[in-house]
Parts: structure tokens; sequence; C-alpha cells
């Protein structure tokens, strides 16, 4: 079928503004048509991380001709230095302590070079499926980076590309420490290029990404002090499982520090030294100092967007210094569109694999069912593991308006897993209801089984979950999922 099939008025004005040339007839999938110098397809697609390839197998799917440039490896920060290796190397973690409950006499340590071999054997094994994937559905895949000379008009090395749409798909990197010294520290994408670990670390940040970790590490050995600005762990999770998973982590034997400032880095003898103000210490002004091997700072992420020319074009920015979209992720330039990390969403694979599907679908087919990006299940992957969907506890008192309005299920127990370990660590499963209705608005579990439970608990709360259904439902015994229908 034509991209034309896809059409909007609006976008077929677009359409003959963002080309030169005149109008591309259809072009069969796979074959892009060539006009002057120009390589021409219906889609040019930046990025070949999450977003990027989703958009491009899609609309190659409805018969678009598609263009995806990748500078890097194939798979984007997912497969490379983010999802994929983090979740490989957490299982080895939380095998780790496991085994260290049973086996206290071998140690019970993963080790981490054999995990890292086993982790880039995955990444290499992806790297093959992604291009064999995008070859069988006809995008061509173009090695290089890219910039966007105008509207439509898409420069790689010596090669210009013009299509009838852009996609900016970039992604986002970590946010280096702002402080004298900063460049002292590692970032996420390094550990997963580590071929030893650190006898001694200390992670910069609370979020999921310095929870987790500073969570792995741990259990590969290493000593961690996590120095958090804030005064808990996770601000954007329920601070109910955020502090339980605190209290975790310390009997693990992660050091938790909060209401910190990291001031310097300073490296001397082999060792760096962070120096930190506690504001809620003695005297907030007090300058401490922690000696480590390595430091990693986990204090956000910024949109990859310097090399791709768009301050020429003028494409409007919101406040986060993310590309401004709207609810059809187009920029304010005509013909050009943004997902994935560089606009304002969850930072999340799945976030950016169902934006790119479906602004393919809207622009390449007539079916466009929008996904529901407003329940949105998401995990931490340490151990023991945050499962999340809904509403938190605070975010559902502020939309009542009141608490009274808000009823709270809160079950602490311990799991099997954990007895076995020998641990008496509580899980905990705490959902969040409309007192009136009993409609759920919220689930948020700490248990190892809580990302699966949440996956699923999400298609129901989608459903209009009530606790009269949990109370109904016959459990599936013994598990952890059990737990959420009450008592057992
Ligand atoms: C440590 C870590 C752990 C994570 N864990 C999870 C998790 O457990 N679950 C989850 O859902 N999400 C997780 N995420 C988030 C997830 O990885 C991202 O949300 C997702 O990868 C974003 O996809 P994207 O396509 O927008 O960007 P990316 O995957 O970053 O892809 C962007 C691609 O664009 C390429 N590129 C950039 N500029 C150019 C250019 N000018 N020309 C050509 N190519 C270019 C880059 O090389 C890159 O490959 C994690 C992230 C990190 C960092």
């Amino acid at each position: 079928m034509s991209r034309r099939q896809g059409d909007t008025g609006h976008e077929r004005q677009s359409a003959y503004k963002v080309s030169a040339e005149p109008r591309m007839e259809h072009v069969p999938r796979g074959k892009p048509a060539k006009a002057g110098p120009y390589r021409q397809a219906d889609f040019v697609v930046i990025g070949g991380g999450s977003a990027g390839v989703a958009a491009a197998m899609r609309a190659a799917s409805h018969g678009a001709s598609v263009i995806l440039v990748e500078r890097d490896r194939i798979g984007g920060t997912c497969v490379n230095r983010g999802c994929i290796p983090k979740k490989m190397l957490s299982y080895g973690a939380s095998l780790a302590s496991i085994l260290s409950g049973c086996l206290a006499h071998t140690g019970g340590r993963e080790d981490w070079n054999d995990a890292i071999t086993r982790v880039t054997a995955e990444m290499a094994r992806l790297h093959a499926s992604y291009k064999q994937r995008l070859q069988e559905a006809g995008v061509q895949l173009l090695h290089g980076e890219a910039s966007v000379v105008s509207p439509g008009f898409v420069q790689v090395g010596n090669e210009t590309l013009q299509a009838w749409r852009t996609l900016i798909a970039t992604g986002s990197r970590p946010t280096a420490l702002p402080v004298p010294g900063g460049e002292l520290a590692a970032t996420s994408d390094d550990v997963f290029g580590w071929t030893g670990v650190p006898a001694s670390l200390a992670v910069v940040g609370g979020g999921y990404i310095a929870v987790e970790m500073a969570s792995i590490l741990s259990r590969y050995g290493v000593k961690v002090d996590l120095l958090v600005r804030g005064p808990r762990l996770l601000e954007n999770f329920d601070e109910t499982i955020a502090t339980a998973l605190g209290e975790a982590l310390r009997a693990k034997g992660v050091r938790l520090h909060f209401n910190t400032d990291v001031t310097m880095l300073s490296q001397s003898n082999g060792a760096t030294e962070v120096c930190y103000r506690q504001r809620d210490g003695a005297d907030p002004q007090h300058v401490h100092s922690l000696r480590v091997q390595a430091v990693l700072a986990a204090i956000g992420r910024e949109p990859v967007l310097d090399t791709l020319g768009l301050d020429a074009l003028d494409v409007a920015r919101a406040e986060s210094g993310n590309l401004r979209v709207d609810r059809q992720f187009r920029t304010s330039v005509r013909g050009l569109h943004a997902i994935g990390d560089v606009i304002d969403c969850p930072q999340l694979t799945p976030v950016a694999i169902a934006q790119g599907r479906w602004l393919a679908d809207r622009l390449f087919a007539r079916s466009s069912e929008r996904p529901d990006f407003d329940v949105v299940p998401t995990a931490v992957f340490s151990e023991p593991a945050v499962g999340s969907v809904g509403m938190t506890e605070a975010q559902a008192v502020q939309a009542a308006g009141s608490a009274a309005r808000i009823g709270v299920s809160l079950r602490r127990f311990v799991s099997l897993e954990s007895r076995f370990a020998g641990s008496t660590i509580p899980s905990l499963i705490k959902i969040i209801y409309n007192a009136r209705s009993q409609r759920v608005l919220g689930i948020h579990i700490l248990d190892n089984a809580a990302p699966e439970i949440v996956q699923a608990m999400a298609v129901a709360i989608r459903l209009g979950l009530r606790l009269s259904h949990l109370e109904t439902t016959v459990r599936l015994h013994p598990s952890v999922a059990e737990e959420l229908f009450g008592p057992v």
C-alpha cells in the first residue's frame, strides 16, 4: 500500500512542503525509488534503538519504504547499555543471593567476568536477530550518523536521504555529574564493559538505575555506598515500598546516605575521594568524604540531540530539554516526528516500542488504536525487586482530594524463596483503591516476583479491577501472587 493511505489533510499538505522533488509514487516494499541525487524513502528513521526499530519494522509491514540510520550498535540502550545486560546481571545477582543463603561455605558469589561473557554473547545474538528481522521486513539499515539538513532531508556521511516523513528516535544518555572532578565518575554505560568489579563503589543517585546498579554490584561482592540527594529512594515510586526496599538493601550490606549533596571528586593513590554534605546532619555545612575505588553517577538522563543539527530548524523543546511533541508525536516542524527517550514520557523500552508502532500505524495504515500510555507497569530489578502499576498512595490521595476517599491494603510476608535462602527480609504488597467503588488504582509489590505479577495486573487494572474480583478469584498456590488476594 502507498503511504498516502494514512494521510490526513494536514499531513498531505506537509508532504508536499517537505519534498523538493515531485511526490513519490507507490514504492515497492524494500525497494525505494531513486530520484535525482537523493536516496528516497517514505520514512527515514534516525536511531536503531527500541523506538526506531519498532517504528521502522511496523512502517515496512504496511508497505512503506523505510531507511533506518544507526550510528552505533543496533538495539540502542535497551540491548547494549540498559534493560538486557542489566536484567541478565540481576539474574546472576539474585542467584548469588540465594546461593549465599543456602551455601554459605562457598560464598555463593556470581563471578562478574563470567556473567559479562554471558551478557556479551546474548547481545551478539540480539544484534544478529535484529538485523535479520529488519532485513526480512524490508527495512534498509544504514550505518552512520544522521543529521537533519532541512525538513524531509537527512544527511548521513556523503549521502542525502529524502523522506516523506522523518522520525527522531535518538534516545538519551547519562547526565554527567556537574561537580569538580565529575568526569572521574563512570556511568551505567560503562558498567557493562567492566572486565572486573571495583572492591568499593560510591553510587550517586536515588532513581531506579542507581538503585539497580547498587543492588546488582553489591551482590557481585562490591562494597557499595549509595548517596541519594533526596530523603528517600525512588521518588517516583510508592513511598512504603521504597522505604522497605531501602531497609532490604541495608540488610544486604548497601550503605545508604540520604539528603546528600556531592560537591567534588578527586583522585589520589589509586582511589577516588567523594566529598559531600549531608543536609540533615548535625552540621549541614560539614564536608564528609568517602574513599572508594570507583564512583558511578546515575543522576538522570538527557536527550541525544546535539549532532542532529536541529537548532537550525528551530525545533521546539520542552522545559526538560526534550523535544516537544503533540499527542501524535509531531514536532513543531512539519514532517518531523519524535518518540522514545527524546520526548517527555516514561523512559522505558515498552513505551518507546508502543509509540513507534502506533506512529507507524497512523502514518502508513488506517488502523491506529492508541495504546494506553496512562497505565504503564514498571519495575526496579533490585534484590528484592519492585513492581509497580497505577497510582501510588500519594498520587491517589492527591487525585481524590482527600485521604478518606482512598483505601490501602498492605500485606507484609516472608516469601518461600526468602525462607529457603534463610532470609527474613519481608516482601510487601500494597493495593491502592477507591474507598467507595473499591476500584483498584494501583498495585505496588516488593518481591523478586513483582515484575512478572504487575505486568499481568496492568491488564486487570485497565479492565476495571475491583477488590471483589481479587476476593473471588481462585488463587495459585504456592506463589507470591496469591498474597494479592488476602491472607493465605
Ligand atoms: C541502565 C539502564 C537500564 C534500563 N532498564 C530498563 C528496563 O529494565 N526496562 C525498561 O523498560 N527500560 C529500561 N531502560 C530504559 C530503556 O533502555 C530506554 O527507555 C529505551 O532504550 C529508549 O529507547 P529509544 O529508542 O528511545 O532510545 P535508544 O535505545 O537509546 O536508541 C537510540 C539510538 O539512536 C542512535 N543515535 C543517536 N543519535 C544518532 C544519530 N545522529 N544518527 C544515527 N543514530 C543515532 C543511538 O546510537 C541509539 O542506538 C534502561 C535504561 C538504562 C540506561
